[in-house]
């Protein structure tokens, strides 16, 4: 019998999980939670449903696992924390700093109700989290580099549209080509954050505003961009379109380390993405996670756990048995 899923939110991600959940055959899309009128969400899988809110506590007994599509910023904090008590859930939960006060709201109600709740979900948090541990332990006397790009920042993109005169706009921050040379070569360079990416903006001006204003408010912008080089190119609204439409990112975690006593050795790890999809790909491990989460639960696992807690055959849709087979 295949695993049986609910959506709760169909935005980016909830649309990416409905694709991702189509490529695996032990995995079935039940039903699609929103909070809005749920004739208003229009969804592509002929056999599922969608259903407001309010109705998911009613399918306890019809669903093995809830992936939670929501928000960062204000959904997530209330909803996993709540659907918890009822579910095997996932999340994708990005803010970094509130990752230990999200643990622990979601391991109360996860725990208390008997239900495995995985949190932080994607690639940042995610993968590339497990990577950086990967390359610790095995590596103990090193640096760790993280350069992001070339890819859309949502909250930068943000930024730039409460400029005054602005329209619309995009920002892509993009790594520099020479720092990550200098990590690869295994130099260990200290870089500052000027070092390592660059900020490129597409923006979309309103009518008769003053571009040079709008260009010097954006570069001026503390945290965001002082301190970063930062071109601004203006376009029109059909180009911004046109050629920005995408939600592209990806980036590289390295970890250049040393070994030896006497005679000392260097080691570079690299991991690295290139996703057109920025959604759609947080959204396939968003779906492997969530197998490992009724899997768990199958054996009597309760409570929250984050990538760092789960082995990785509890994520392959392969038998462990199949799996042993693949280690040459
Ligand atoms: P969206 O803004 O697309 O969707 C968030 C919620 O907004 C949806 O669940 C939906 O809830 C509601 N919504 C979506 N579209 C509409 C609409 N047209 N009208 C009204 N409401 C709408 O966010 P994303 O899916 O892009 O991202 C969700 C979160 O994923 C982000 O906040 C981010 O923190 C996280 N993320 C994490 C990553 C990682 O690596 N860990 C990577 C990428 C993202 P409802 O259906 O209930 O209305």
């Amino acid at each position: 019998m295949s695993i049986r899923v609910g959506i709760i939110g169909y935005g980016n991600l909830g649309r990416g999980v409905e694709c991702a959940i189509k490529q695996n055959n032990d995995m079935e899309l039940v039903a699609v939670f929103t909070r809005r009128p749920p004739q208003e969400v229009n969804i592509l899988t002929e056999t599922a449903k969608v259903y407001h809110v309010d109705e998911v506590v009613g399918m306890k007994d019809s669903l093995d696992v809830v992936i939670l599509c929501g928000g960062s910023a204000t959904d997530l904090p209330k909803q996993t924390p709540e659907y918890a008590k009822y579910f095997n859930v996932v999340d994708s939960f990005d803010n970094h700093a509130n990752i230990p006060a999200h643990f622990d709201e979601v391991n109360k109600t996860s725990t208390e109700n008997g239900n495995v709740a995985i949190i932080s979900v994607g690639w940042d948090p995610g993968m590339f989290s497990l990577n950086r541990l990967y390359a610790n332990a095995i590596l103990p006397v090193g640096s760790d580099y993280t350069f992001w790009g070339k890819g859309v920042s949502q909250g930068h993109s943000d930024a730039i549209r409460r400029v005054a005169g602005v329209k619309d706009g995009k920002q892509y921050t993009i790594p520099v080509e020479a720092a990550l040379e200098s990590v690869r070569n295994g130099e260990n360079p200290k870089l500052t954050a000027r070092e390592k990416h660059t900020r490129e903006c597409f923006v979309v001006a309103e009518e008769g505003a003053d571009l040079a204003k709008i260009e010097q408010d954006i570069k001026s912008m503390p945290n965001y961009f002082a301190d970063y080089d930062t071109t601004v190119h203006f376009i029109s609204e059909e180009e911004l379109k046109k050629n920005h439409s995408g939600i592209p990112h990806g980036g590289f975690v390295i970890r250049s380390g040393k070994t030896g006593w006497e005679e000392e050795h260097s080691h570079i790890i690299e991991y690295s993405l290139k996703l057109d999809s920025n959604p759609e790909f947080t959204s396939c491990v968003l779906v492997a996670y969530a197998r490992a989460a009724y899997r768990l639960n199958k054996e009597g696992h309760k409570g929250c756990k984050t990538v760092f807690d789960i082995a990785p055959t509890y994520l392959s849709a392969k038998s462990p048995e199949e799996l042993r087979k693949e280690l040459l």
